[in-house]
């Protein structure tokens, strides 16, 4: 009789992590999965459990925005233990994966949090429509990129002042669909995006937080790396 019961969560789970060790991570993810959605919110513990060895699945194929995102989960139902450890040692000041260089981890914060704005604020596909509309954000949101990081803002200050400039740029894109019209209108979102950066870069300084400040939700993590870290595109 037992044998027509759907599979539990804990069965999932034993598998998941029975495909990892034998390397097959790929299964091991899907079975993992299964076992997340499987096991209810109210068992904390056991979600924590199958979150954490979904991102060691996950990190296994090289997936770390998804690890992270998994870990980061993991961690908040379970705020002592394994998990914590490995998300601690896995993230940035930003809460997104550690890249090569503290330059590189601004870069990064700052890029995502631009591409996704633009993404979250356009469409409910959250994609781009073609290659000509990615390629001009993106070179906007460089260009954003290269000018604040030229203006000095950055310098002497933590992540999560860095944080609060961040959001408070606000870049001006061109409408896509109309063929043959890019160049104007990139032309003069160009200017905007300078103007406007930096001025709400200014302003952003005057109200800002200490990287200190632990995150209001009581996890004793800072803010930057709990309620408020930066989510990869990937986890859109
Ligand atoms: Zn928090």
């Amino acid at each position: 009789m037992e044998r027509q019961e759907k599979p539990t969560a804990a069965y999932y789970l034993r598998r998941g992590k029975r495909e990892l060790s034998t390397h097959r991570p790929e299964k091991a993810i899907s079975s993992l999965r299964q076992a997340v959605d499987a096991i209810p919110p109210s068992c904390s513990d056991e979600l924590s459990q199958a979150l954490y060895w979904l991102s060691l699945a996950l990190l296994r194929l090289d997936e770390r925005p998804l690890a992270i995102k998994s870990l980061a989960s993991a961690q908040k139902l379970r705020r002592r233990g394994y998990a914590r450890r490995l998300y601690l040692r896995s993230v940035n000041e930003y809460g997104m994966p550690r890249q090569a260089s503290p330059d590189l981890d601004d870069f990064y914060a700052f890029t995502n949090l631009q591409i996704a704005y633009y993404l979250v604020k356009k469409s409910t596909s959250r994609r781009f429509d073609s290659f000509q509309e990615k390629d001009t954000v993106l070179r906007l949101i460089l260009d954003a990129w290269k000018q604040l990081s030229a203006s000095g803002q950055l310098s002497g200050i933590d992540a999560c002042e860095k944080l609060d400039i961040f959001r408070n740029i606000k870049i001006h894109y061109p409408s896509f669909g109309l063929s043959g019209s890019h160049r104007v209108i990139v032309k003069a979102s160009f200017g905007a995006s300078r103007t406007t950066g930096l001025m709400a870069g200014s302003i952003a300084r005057s109200m800002t937080k200490s990287s200190a400040d632990r995150c209001p939700c009581g996890s004793g993590l800072p803010y930057g790396q709990c309620c408020g870290r930066v989510k990869h595109l990937k986890e859109l």
